[in-house]
């Protein structure tokens, strides 16, 4: 199995060469094809399986061809539990997505609202955000959802952990129904298997 053989682009699989990577892990191998193929995802891996360029590449590959708005909406959104977490992702989507046109933009709370409100304003493909700030700006119609293709729910185990069931919940309402959804966790548990039901449709289940 080869980065090439997966189907990803040019600047793409330049990204992929600059950072030295040879051969996708066993999680990148199964979980691009199928988010390339369009499917919702369910898939168990810790941190260190690289999960998260196995979302982010296919993700920068789907959004590459499609329309866009003008002025850029939000297309593909990436929730996780913490501001380390999501600083951690949108470097990551910064560093795959170099090659192309894509703007994104990382926000969480206990930082200034402002410039990252300016940061939605300009634009921005991808937004990876912390549900309590992204809530907040929502409220204040900094972010809209209108375009919004593709839903990323990093590290979903701790984010039930951490208690933001009922701000997810608030978040998936304000979603449009059609688009494509992503779930990572450590585990599934019973909890987060409850949360998938209304959340991903006829997934592929990954498990590393
Ligand atoms: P993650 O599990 O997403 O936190 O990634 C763990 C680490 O593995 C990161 O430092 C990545 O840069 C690295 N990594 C991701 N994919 C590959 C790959 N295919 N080959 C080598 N290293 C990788």
């Amino acid at each position: 199995m080869s980065f090439a053989s997966l189907g990803l682009c040019a600047p793409l699989m330049t990204a992929v060469a600059e950072q030295g990577y040879d051969t996708p892990s066993p999680i990148q191998a199964r979980a691009i094809p199928a988010v390339l193929e369009g499917r919702d995802v369910m898939a168990a891996a810790q941190t260190g399986t690289g999960k998260t360029a196995g979302f982010t590449l296919p993700l920068l590959e789907r959004l590459k061809s499609g329309e866009r708005a003008r002025p850029r909406q939000v297309r593909a959104l990436v929730l996780t539990p913490t501001r380390e977490l999501a600083a951690q992702v949108g470097e990551s989507v910064a560093t795959y997505g170099k090659h192309l046109p894509l703007s994104s933009a990382v926000i969480f709370g206990g930082v200034k609202a402002n410039p990252q409100i300016d940061a939605l304003r300009r634009g921005v493909d991808v937004l990876i955000a912390t549900p309590g700030r992204l809530l907040d700006l929502f409220g204040q119609k900094a972010v809209s959802f209108d375009q919004l293709e593709v839903l990323i729910l990093d590290e979903a185990d701790r984010m039930l952990d951490m208690g933001f069931i009922h701000d997810i919940r608030k978040i998936l309402k304000v979603l449009p129904a059609k688009r494509q959804t992503l779930m990572f966790s450590a585990t599934f548990s019973n909890e987060i298997r409850q949360l998938a039901k209304g959340l991903v449709n006829d997934p592929v289940e990954i498990s590393v």
